[in-house]
C-alpha cells in the first residue's frame, strides 16, 4: 500500500516566499517513487512544464508586480548564497525532465540581471527528455538587456524568448516600467533576438484598465505581419503587493471586442493541447486566416480559468517548489538538494509531491466572485517568476 505523503507544515518568517515551507525531511517518505517520465496530478495533470526564476531582483519596477512603495531601495533581496547555484538548479531540473518535462523557461525578477546566464542555458541546453530530444528552452525577459545579450544567449542554446512589453507610447510605457526606461531600447532589444534567430518570438502586454488599454491597436497593428506574436495577458491578483482589483483588469473577450473593431479576426485551434493562450488570426478579405499577417493571443488567466489543464511547475529563485502561481507554501528543494539526497532521493520527493497536487486557484476564485482573494498571504511574482 502507498503510504499517504502528508509532509509537516512549518511558518517562514520571509513573507515573499507565500506563509509557509515544508522543509526537506518531510519530502522523503519512505515508500520510493521512481521517475518514470510520466506523473500525474491528484487531478490527472502530467507534469510538463517547469519555470525556473533565477532572481528576486529587476531594473523595472511595474506597478502591477514590483511597486516602488515596497521594492524600494530598502527592500532585503535574496542574499547571493541564499540562491540555487547554477549546478544545483541543473540539478533539479534533471529530475524534473525524468519525470516528464519537457519545456523549461527561465524568468525572475529579470532573468538577465542574474551573472553569467548564459553558462546555465548552456547546461540545461544538454538536457534531453526520455525520448532523446531537446527541451523546449526558453525565456521571458524585460528586454532591457536583450540587445547586448541575444547573440551569447542564441550561442549557449537558447530557443526563443518572450519580451514583456506594455506599450509603443514612451510615456506610457516609461510610467508602465516606472524607471523612466525607454521603449526604444526594448524594441532593439527585441529586434537583436529577431536577427540572433531567438524565435519565434512572443511578446506579453499586461492590459491594465485606465493605464495602458490605449495602448492594444498600436500594439497590434506594429506585431501585425512580423511574424512575432503578441498576446495580451489580464491582469491578476497574484502576490500581495500590487493592490488588485478586478475593476482593473480588462477581460480578453473586451480586448479581442476592440480589436475586432479596426482588423477582423478569426479564431484559431490551440497548437498544442493545454495552451493557455487562446488564438486569434488575421482574416483576409475572404475571412479566412491571413497567415502573413500572423495572429493574436490572449491569456484570460482572470476569467477563464485553465486550471484543468495545468502542467506548470515553478521553482522559485532560492529553490522553493511551487505548485500554483497562487500558492501560499512551497517545498523546500533547496535544503533537500544541500542535505546531500541523492538524484533518486530527489525525483521521489518531486514525484511525490506532484501526485498529491490538487491546486486550481482560478477555478476557485471564478467560483467565489471577482475579488474574492486578495489581500491573502501569496508568493510574489517576482520571486516565483511569471
Ligand atoms: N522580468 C521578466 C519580464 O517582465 O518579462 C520576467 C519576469 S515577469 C514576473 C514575467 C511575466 O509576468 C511578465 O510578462 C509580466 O508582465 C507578467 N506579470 C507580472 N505581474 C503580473 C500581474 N500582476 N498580472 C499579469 N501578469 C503579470
Ligand atoms: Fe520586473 Fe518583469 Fe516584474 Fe516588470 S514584470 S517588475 S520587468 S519582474
Ligand atoms: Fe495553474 Fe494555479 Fe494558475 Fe490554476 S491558478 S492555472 S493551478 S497556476
Amino acid at each position: 500500500m502507498t503510504e499517504r505523503f502528508s509532509p509537516k507544515v512549518i511558518p517562514l518568517v520571509d513573507l515573499r516566499a507565500g506563509a509557509y515551507s515544508i522543509p526537506a525531511a518531510a519530502l522523503m517518505p519512505a515508500s520510493r517513487m521512481a521517475a518514470s517520465g510520466l506523473v500525474s496530478d491528484a487531478l490527472g495533470r502530467n507534469l510538463r512544464d517547469l519555470r525556473i526564476s533565477v532572481t528576486d531582483r529587476c531594473n523595472f519596477r511595474c506597478n502591477y508586480c514590483m511597486p516602488k512603495e515596497i521594492f524600494d531601495k530598502d527592500y532585503a533581496y535574496l542574499p547571493h548564497a541564499a540562491l540555487l547555484s547554477f549546478e544545483e538548479i541543473v540539478r533539479i531540473a534533471r529530475q524534473f525532465v525524468a519525470h516528464g518535462v519537457q519545456k523549461i523557461r527561465l524568468t525572475g525578477g529579470e532573468p538577465l540581471l542574474r551573472k553569467n546566464i548564459e553558462r546555465l542555458i548552456e547546461q540545461l541546453a544538454a538536457l534531453r527528455t526520455l525520448d532523446g530530444s531537446p527541451l523546449d528552452l526558453t525565456l521571458t525577459t524585460n528586454g532591457a538587456l536583450l540587445a547586448r545579450k541575444a547573440k551569447a544567449l542564441k550561442a549557449a542554446g537558447l530557443q526563443r524568448v518572450t519580451v514583456s512589453l506594455d506599450g509603443l507610447n514612451d510615456a506610457v510605457f516609461r510610467s508602465m516600467n516606472d524607471v523612466d526606461f525607454p521603449v526604444a531600447d526594448v524594441l532593439d532589444g527585441i529586434h537583436a533576438a529577431q536577427a540572433a534567430g531567438l524565435g519565434p518570438i512572443k511578446i506579453n502586454m499586461v492590459v491594465k484598465r485606465g493605464t495602458n488599454d490605449q495602448e492594444i491597436l498600436p500594439m497590434v497593428r506594429h506585431f501585425k505581419g512580423s511574424g512575432m506574436v503578441l498576446r495580451f495577458i489580464e491582469y491578476m491578483d497574484v502576490g500581495a503587493t500590487n493592490g488588485w482589483r478586478m475593476h482593473d483588469v480588462m477581460p480578453s473577450a473586451e480586448v479581442i471586442q476592440h480589436i475586432g473593431s479596426e482588423l477582423s479576426l478569426v479564431p484559431l485551434d490551440p497548437s498544442i493541447a493545454g495552451e493557455t493562450a487562446e488564438r486569434w488570426g488575421f482574416a483576409n478579405a475572404s475571412g479566412e486566416h491571413d497567415q502573413a499577417a500572423g495572429e493574436i493571443g490572449v491569456i484570460s488567466s482572470v476569467t477563464q480559468a485553465f486550471c484543468s489543464s495545468c502542467n506548470r511547475a515553478r521553482l522559485s529563485t532560492e529553490g522553493q517548489l511551487y505548485l500554483c502561481l497562487f500558492a501560499n507554501q512551497g517545498y523546500d528543494l533547496r535544503s533537500l538538494v544541500r542535505s546531500g539526497a541523492t538524484d533518486e532521493d530527489m525525483a521521489s520527493a518531486i514525484g511525490h509531491i506532484w501526485s498529491g497536487r490538487s491546486d486550481r486557484y482560478s477555478e476557485l476564485r471564478g467560483a467565489m466572485g471577482a475579488d474574492a482573494g486578495t489581500g491573502s498571504r501569496r508568493v510574489e511574482m517576482s520571486y516565483i517568476g511569471g
